[in-house]
C-alpha cells in the first residue's frame, strides 16, 4: 500500500494522512494548520472569504486530488477526533465522500458547532466506527482503537491491505483517566508486527520530563479548590471529558457545588450513557448550570429549557461565593461580572501554557490581583510524555516508525533505530 504525509511530519497541526491500494484511497485526518510558515499561531481568519484553490496556493490547504484539488476523489475520510488540527478542514472537502469516525467525535464535533463556531459532522455522511470492530473500506480493512487524548472520543487506526499492516496513532497519551484502552491496543496490535508506525510526537523536545497524570491533577485540583479563599473559576475545554470528570470530582470532595456552563451541560448530556456522569438536564444531578451572557445571547431556548432543573443565577452564586466551583472563560469577566470578580476568587487555569500571552489572560490576571484573588496554572498535557512514547513504540515494536504531529521529527532517530522521515506530499510505499 502507498502512503502519502499530506501535511503533519515536520509540524504539529494540519494532520492530513492518505492510504491507496489499488483503486481504493483513504484519508486520515484533514486538519487545520496550528501554525504558519513563520511557526507564528494559524490565524483561522485566514480561510475567510476564499474559494479553495487560492487556499491550496497559499499552502493553507494541502494539494490531495479529489480532496482538495480537482481529481477523482477518495473512497473515505477518517477522523481520529474532533480537535481543529484534525477536522478543520472537512467543511472544504466533497459531501459525497463518507465520513469514518466515532460516535464521541461526531457528538464532540456537534457541541463544538453549537458552541465555538465549528463545524458539524453532517449525519448522511458519517460512518460510525466501533471501537475493535474491523470495517472494510474498499481494498482496506480498518480497526479503530479508543484511545485517551484530551478529547473525548479519540481513536487510533489499525489499517490492513496487501498483507500489510499501518498503525496510526492520532494523538493520544498514557497518563489520562484510562491507561487500559492503549494497554488493549498494545495487547491487540503488538503482537502482529506492523510493518510502519505513523507516531505522534508532540513531546519530542522536551525529554526526560514525565509530568503528572490526570489523577494526580485531579488531587491537585482538589487540593487548589480545599485551599480558595472565594469563588473558584475553572478554565478548561469542555469537550476533555477527562478534565470535566477531574473538575466535577475535586469540586464534590469539597463539597462545593460545581457549576458548568451550557457547553460543558451539553456535553455532560450527550456522553452520559456512554460513561456514566452526571446528566445536567436530571432535577437531581449534582451539578448546576450557569447560562452565561454570551450563552443567553445565542438564544438557544432548546437548551436553555433542557437545563432548567438545574438552572443557577450570577446572584445565587455571588451570595455564597465559597460554596462554588463554576467553568469560567475569560470573556465572562466582563460581560457575566462586570468586570469585577468577587473577593478571593481563584482561578485554575488548565489550557496550554502558551495561550498565557493572550490580552484576555493577562487582563485576568490583573484584575484577580487587584481583588485579592489568584491565577494557578494547573494543567497535564493531553499528549504523550516522552519516556511513555519510547515504551509505547518499543511495545508496538514496528518495523518502520514514521514522524508525525512534531516539530522535531529529526529526534526520533535518537531513540529508535527504524525511523523513516518523510516529506509532506512524499509518496512511498508501505
Ligand atoms: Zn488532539
Amino acid at each position: 500500500m502507498q502512503l502519502t504525509i499530506h501535511r503533519g511530519t515536520r509540524e504539529i497541526g494540519g494532520s492530513c494522512v492518505e492510504l491507496q491500494s489499488g483503486n481504493t484511497r483513504l484519508i486520515i485526518d484533514v486538519g487545520l494548520p496550528l501554525v504558519d510558515q513563520d511557526r507564528e499561531p494559524f490565524n483561522r481568519n485566514a480561510l475567510r472569504g476564499k474559494e479553495l484553490p487560492e487556499l491550496v496556493e497559499e499552502g493553507i490547504v494541502p494539494r490531495v486530488a479529489g480532496l482538495f484539488t480537482p481529481g477523482e476523489p477518495p473512497d473515505a475520510i477518517l477522523l481520529s477526533h474532533s480537535h481543529l488540527d484534525h477536522v478543520g478542514l472537512l467543511h472544504l472537502t466533497p459531501e459525497t465522500i463518507p465520513v469514518y469516525a466515532s460516535t464521541g467525535t461526531s457528538k464532540m464535533m456537534n457541541a463544538g458547532a453549537m458552541f465555538s463556531g465549528q463545524q458539524r459532522l453532517p449525519r448522511e455522511r458519517h460512518v460510525k466506527l466501533a471501537s475493535g470492530t474491523p470495517e472494510a473500506i474498499g481494498n482496506f480493512t480498518v480497526t479503530p482503537y479508543v484511545v485517551d487524548h484530551s478529547c473525548y472520543g479519540s481513536m487510533a487506526f489499525l489499517v490492513e491491505a496487501e498483507g500489510k499492516r499501518l498503525l496510526y496513532s492520532g494523538d493520544l497519551r498514557m497518563h489520562g483517566r484510562k491507561p487500559g484502552m492503549i494497554k488493549s491496543l498494545i495487547a491487540d496490535v503488538g503482537p502482529l508486527r506492523v510493518d510502519a508506525l505513523i507516531m505522534e510526537g508532540t513531546h519530542f523536545g522536551s525529554i526526560g520530563r514525565q509530568k503528572k497524570t490526570e489523577y494526580e491533577l485531579e488531587f491537585e485540583l482538589t487540593d487548589l479548590i480545599r485551599s480558595a479563599p472565594g469563588l473558584v473559576l475553572g478554565s478548561f475545554s469542555p469537550i476533555d471529558v477527562d478534565r470535566l470528570v477531574s473538575y466535577l470530582k475535586a469540586t464534590m470532595r469539597n463539597d462545593r457545588t460545581f457549576v458548568v456552563d451550557a457547553y460543558a451541560a451539553y456535553v455532560l448530556h450527550l456522553v452520559k450513557s456512554e460513561i456514566g456522569v452526571p446528566d445536567p438536564t436530571d432535577p437531581k444531578a449534582p451539578v448546576r448550570v450557569y447560562f452565561n451572557e454570551a450563552f443567553q445571547r445565542k438564544g438557544i431556548t432548546k437548551l436553555q429549557e433542557m437545563f432548567a432543573p438545574n438552572r443557577i443565577d450570577r446572584d445565587e452564586i455571588l451570595s455564597r461565593p465559597k460554596e462554588h466551583a463554576m467553568v469560567f472563560r475569560p470573556s465572562m469577566l466582563k460581560l457575566d461580572f462586570d468586570g469585577d470578580l468577587p473577593t478571593g476568587s481563584r482561578c485554575l487555569y488548565s489550557f496550554w501554557q502558551g495561550y498565557l500571552d493572550r490580552p484576555d489572560w493577562t487582563e485576568l490576571k490583573r484584575h484577580l490581583a487587584d481583588v485579592n484573588g489568584d491565577f494557578v496554572p494547573a494543567h497535564t498535557s493531553g499528549h504523550i510524555f516522552m519516556d511513555d512514547l519510547i515504551n509505547f513504540v518499543q511495545s508496538i515494536n514496528p518495523k518502520q516508525v514514521i514522524p508525525i504531529h512534531t516539530f522535531e521529527p529529526e529526534a526520533y532517530q535518537q531513540h529508535f533505530e527504524n525511523v523513516r522521515q518523510l516529506k509532506d506530499g512524499e509518496p512511498i510505499e508501505v
